[in-house]
């Protein structure tokens, strides 16, 4: 006889939400199993059902934290495979004016990874759980129901052969920001829940080039997009040992980047900061620059719905997808797997309405930052509030001093890794140094140049 609650749970998806909620569910259930429908590598790989994977990805520090809370030793594992594990501020250089900010330690633990890798990972741990059952070449095409709760979901072999219903006790959809969630639960007769939209227009080119390790002084940099007066940038991570993932990126109507690839070198040029520049004239490129318009945010209001089928729960990009330009996409989806897992401890009854309104209070605030400073562009249509705007005007403030002051630099990315709350910016002492006026340029305050990153 097991000690666990439920019998079985089927998750939608085997992808960062997917993965990491199986494990979490693994506490109330005896069995999981995990659907996809593209046919999973067996090591890292990009694949289609996850076309971002060729574009930079970004593990912001609270992502780093929950995945090493849940799967203990993961950053080890990942380390050893050419991951680098890094201090955010020391080891990376951000621009997000016109300055870089100061490289000091600042404790916040991120990791540079690739997405294929890390993806890898998740799964060759989630498979081997005692319990979980991994089912490739799936797709979910419906859900099952008996008047109150959804009683399991349908599924069809890619391959070809009969669609056939898979009973479970609870049923997650992971499948992603193209889910049909909202079709599934109309057919069921369930209203759709309200959407936000905003779509900044932002078109992503990217290319991979060889990385020497140690050969440069960070592990990263990142020119985040200056607003209506510099409305592009560019990314270089290094991950899985040997290669640069650089992103280049335009937002609004004629600013994405070009493809071809002197093009494309030249318009790093145009970047505040001369490192990503020399990066891409000095490093090998490997292949050639791909091109992606990036899809728009999307917030689904399950929890403002009055009527919710039980045993049924939709997570990750299916329930919120951002601009990924914030990068905080796996970072809020690997949280609510975690707010699953704590939902699920009071029973399986009511979970949707306990778990909806715990992810929303997961979603508010990386939410309000990607949605919010995406509507600094005149561009983008949204509702505009006096708030938003004084809140945006206060942002490219704090922004222009993380180029000179090493401490609010330390307070932004805080903020922006989700370890504080954005209140943490506006205390007596942070308003003081973000209004100050600006110091006569100082030297640069870089590491040497030969203390090396691996
Ligand atoms: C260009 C780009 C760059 C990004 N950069 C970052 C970044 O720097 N940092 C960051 O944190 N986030 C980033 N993101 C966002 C991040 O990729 C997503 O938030 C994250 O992948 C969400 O995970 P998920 O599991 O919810 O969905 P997905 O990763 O989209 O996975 C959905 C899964 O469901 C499967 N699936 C789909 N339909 C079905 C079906 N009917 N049946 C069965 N399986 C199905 C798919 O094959 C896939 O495996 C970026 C996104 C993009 C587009």
């Amino acid at each position: 006889m097991s000690d666990k609650d439920y019998r079985h749970a089927v998750v939608l998806g085997a992808s960062i939400a997917g993965l990491t909620a199986a494990r979490v569910l693994l506490d109330s259930f005896d069995r999981v199993t995990v659907f996809d429908r593209d046919t999973l590598p067996g090591g890292p790989a990009n694949r289609r059902g996850v076309p971002q994977g060729e574009h930079a990805h970004g593990l912001l520090a609270r992502g780093r934290a929950v995945l090493e809370e849940l799967f203990p030793g993961i950053v080890a594992d990942l380390a050893a495979q050419g991951a680098v594990p890094l201090d955010i501020q020391r080891d990376v250089v951000w621009v997000f004016g016109d300055r870089p900010a100061p490289r000091t330690e600042s404790g916040l633990a991120g990791l540079c990874v690739s997405r294929a890798t890390l993806e890898a990972a998740l799964r060759r741990r989630v498979a081997a759980l005692p319990g979980v059952t991994v089912l490739d070449g799936h797709e979910a095409s419906g859900l099952t129901f008996d008047g109150t709760q959804v009683t399991g979901a349908t599924v069809r072999p890619v391959a070809g052969g009969v669609e056939h219903e898979v009973h479970g006790d609870l049923v997650i959809d992971a499948t992603g920001r193209g889910n049909r969630g909202i079709a599934w639960l109309a057919e069921l007769g369930f209203a759709p829940p309200e959407q936000e939209r905003i779509d900044a227009g932002t078109v992503y080119v990217s290319q991979d080039y060889r990385r020497v390790p140690g050969r440069e002084d960070f592990a990263a940099i990142l020119n985040a997009p200056g607003g209506p007066q510099r409305p592009y940038g560019g990314i270089a991570i290094g991950v899985d040992g040997d290669r640069w993932m650089v992103t280049l990126l335009g937002v609004g109507p004629g600013q994405a980047p070009p493809t071809d690839p002197d093009d494309y070198t030249a318009f790093a040029a145009k970047l505040p900061d001369p490192r990503l520049h020399r990066l891409l004239l000095e490093a090998e490129p490997l292949g050639d620059p791909m091109r992606l318009r990036l899809p728009g945010s999307v917030r689904r209001r399950y929890e403002r719905l009055t009527r919710l089928p039980e045993r049924f729960v939709s997570l990750g990009d299916a329930l919120c997808s951002f601009n990924p330009a914030y990068g905080q996409g796996m970072t809020v989806a690997v949280a609510q797997a975690r707010e699953l897992g704590r939902a699920l401890r009071h029973g399986a009854d009511g979970l949707p309405r306990r778990f909806y309104a715990r992810a929303a209070k997961v979603i508010d605030v990386p939410w309000d930052m990607s949605a919010g400073g995406d509507l600094a562009y005149p561009h983008v249509e949204g509702p505009r509030t006096r708030r938003t705007e004084l809140i945006n005007g206060y942002v490219a403030k704090v922004q222009a001093a993380t180029g000179h002051d090493a401490a609010v630099a330390r307070r932004f990315l805080e903020v922006t890794n989700l370890m504080r709350p954005p209140q943490s910016l506006m205390t007596p002492p942070m308003l003081a140094r973000v209004l100050r006026r600006r110091p006569v340029p100082a030297p640069a305050a870089d590491l040497p140049r030969e203390v090396a990153v691996g």
